[in-house]
């Protein structure tokens, strides 16, 4: 196999997790962000399955595309020879019931309905096999639904849908591996073109709204997340982990937290210490900026990038 494309976090994701830690989320919010974090997960753990492809075979992880004005997302695709995988994939988790007269995925505890996953590989489907005509690509589509979490069970699971099981991974792994597939320019052209049409920023984000006045201040702890922090000399130091990290690596931590929740605020000294809150001295972020940015005009418009 060949990494064409590999999967990061998204900005929505890494802003979510910040925002976790510095303000209270609601319920609601709180299960959005447990949600897209386990999504992630989910995601993570099947590319772990993926990396042991030894077949001549290209992966694309997490392709955002648009179409005829239509965005679609696709976890996981797989370019063969003679064909093109589109993967949902699914971390679900639970006893879950398949209605077949009104197609609908039931969880038993809840009685919610999950999304319909092979709704979503449907029109992920429809819109990439289009694209891929527009681009003159006449391989034909061959879309799976995995459901990846070993604690996930379907009941009256549908027979000839496109539906791999936990406990089917291992056979379903040993197939992809098995596909006779000799990849040539045409694949690395189809594989470059779709890597190029990726979009990074996701337009629908369930984001909560926040501001800079709401956040908590202070720094946490790299490693737990605790805000039971001190300095000590040149370092900052867990009181409930007992982690360890230089004074210098907390500050630019702090900052690209800033820059991330905040990317239109400019970073100042007197910024970075309101939100550290945990450092004694401007003159030690001071020091730490100079070292670390670029800065940028003088007196009281002094900033760094
Ligand atoms: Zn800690």
């Amino acid at each position: 196999m060949e990494l064409y494309k590999p999967r990061t976090e998204s900005l929505e994701l890494r802003k979510m997790r910040l925002l976790n830690k510095r303000m209270a989320l609601t319920p609601e919010e709180k299960k959005a962000y447990l949600y897209v974090q386990k999504g992630y997960e989910g995601e993570v753990l099947f590319d772990r399955l993926t990396e042991k492809l030894q077949c001549d075979v290209y992966v694309l992880n997490d392709l955002l595309l648009k179409h005829n004005n239509s965005l679609f997302q696709i976890d996981t695709l797989l370019i063969y020879q003679k064909s093109i995988m589109p993967i949902e994939i699914k971390n679900q988790d639970g006893d879950c019931c398949y209605y077949p007269d009104k197609e609908t995925f039931t969880m038993i505890l809840t009685d919610k309905d999950m999304k319909n996953p092979l709704d979503q590989l449907k029109r992920s489907k429809q819109l990439l096999h289009s694209l891929l005509k527009s681009l003159g690509v006449q391989l034909p589509l061959e879309g799976y639904v995995v459901f990846v979490n070993p604690h996930f069970t379907l009941y009256q699971a549908p027979l000839n849908k496109p539906i791999i099981y936990p406990n089917q991974l291992d056979r379903f792994m040993d197939q992809l591996n098995k596909i006779p597939s000799t990849l040539g320019n045409q694949h690395k052209k189809v594989a470059a073109e779709l890597a190029a049409r990726h979009i990074k920023e996701t337009p629908f984000t369930s984001l909560p709204q926040y501001s800079f006045g709401a956040m908590k201040k202070g720094s946490c702890c790299v490693k737990c997340d605790s805000y039971m922090v001190t300095v000590v000399e040149d370092e900052l130091v867990c009181h409930v982990c007992g982690e360890h990290e230089s004074i210098e690596a907390a500050v630019v931590r702090n900052v690209e937290e800033i820059r991330l929740l905040f990317p239109e605020m400019r970073i100042t000294t007197n910024l970075v210490y309101e939100w550290c809150g945990v450092f004694p001295s401007k003159k030690m972020i001071r020091r730490i900026l100079l070292k670390q940015y670029k800065a940028i005009g003088y007196g009281r418009w002094f900033y760094f990038e």
